[in-house]
């Protein structure tokens, strides 16, 4: 997994996205966990941890607040 959880961000909006991020990977997670997912329902998951990523990728970018930390 990506070590995102180590770096400690001091930018409240990066914390958000990184908390969306945190929460669709343990939906995800559980959801797997739980019981047997269709293709469709894991890919609309994974899609959803994908997007967090990309904009939480996209707001470090435009805002440089990881490297505060
Ligand atoms: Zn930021």
């Amino acid at each position: 997994m990506l070590l995102l959880s180590a770096f400690a961000v001091s930018c409240p909006e990066h914390a958000r996205l990184e908390s969306d991020y945190f929460e669709a990977r343990d939906r995800m997670r559980n959801l797997v966990r739980l019981r047997q997912l269709t293709k469709a329902e894991e890919r609309q998951l994974a899609d959803r941890v994908a997007m967090a990523i990309a904009r939480m990728k996209e707001h470090e970018a435009e805002h440089g607040c990881r490297r505060q930390a």
